[in-house]
């Protein structure tokens, strides 16, 4: 499987990234996830992506690239695939991405380009939490974990994102109608583009995703 989810924040795309790696053994590389780690872990390129994460803003192309195209180039993905989530977000980027792909010779086989209601993504963000160790994702109101601030999978505290903050969220939506949803189009000139009600519930929008991939 080699396919890429993309839409606006809040809309599930690690929800989805997580249940399609998780079930079909296919590596999830999620950029944001990355960039976590790397401030968590404090390293020079985790403090400088920090500044534009916490103002909701993207952080430059060039670094973004040469940190997705190294773990592209891991061998394990030529075995097994992967689902990016996350990346591309610029025309740029997705650019790079085709010629990275083309010189590994793993081309692309679609673009899950998931859709829900403003109204209904911002209610997802407020109130989101999510694990500091695995990753794992919950919501204060829809989705709580069994132990209070603790993850039900590994039990590492889970904490609210600096970057779901109201006006933090705004800036994101606004960056992903100009900066993102240019990239739905490329890849839609492709004819790799499907089009994915992610309104619905989790388990019901992961179906539609490996109907369409079968
Ligand atoms: P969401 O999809 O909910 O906005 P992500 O975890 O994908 O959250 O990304 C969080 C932040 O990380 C983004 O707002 C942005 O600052 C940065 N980021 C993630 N992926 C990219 C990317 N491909 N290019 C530039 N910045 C990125
Ligand atoms: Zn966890």
């Amino acid at each position: 499987m080699r396919v890429i989810l993309i839409g606006p924040p809040g809309v599930g795309k690690g929800t989805q990234a997580a249940l399609l790696g998780g079930r079909k053994g296919v590596p999830s590389l999620s950029s944001g996830e990355i960039f976590r780690r790397e401030i968590e872990a404090q390293t020079d390129l985790g403090r400088m992506a920090q500044r534009y994460i916490s103002h909701g803003e993207l952080v430059p192309n060039g670094v973004t690239i040469e940190m997705m195209a190294k773990r592209l180039r891991d061998p394990e993905i030529r075995r097994s695939g992967f689902i990016l989530d996350g990346f591309p977000r610029t025309v740029r980027q997705a650019d790079s991405l085709q010629e990275i792909l083309a010189d590994l010779g793993l081309p692309l086989q679609r673009v899950y380009s998931l859709y829900a209601p403003d109204e209904l993504i911002v209610s997802r963000l407020s109130g989101r939490m999510g694990c500091t160790k695995c990753g794992a994702i919950y919501h204060s109101l829809s989705k709580p974990s069994t132990r209070e601030g603790y993850c039900d999978v590994c039990n590492s505290p889970i904490v609210v994102r600096t970057d779901d903050q109201p006006d933090t969220i705004r800036e994101r939506l606004r960056i992903f109608r100009e900066e993102t949803a240019p990239v739905i189009e490329f890849y839609e000139e492709l004819g790799l583009t499907r089009v994915i009600d992610a309104s619905r519930d989790a388990e019901e929008v992961y179906k539609d995703i490996l109907s369409e991939l079968e």
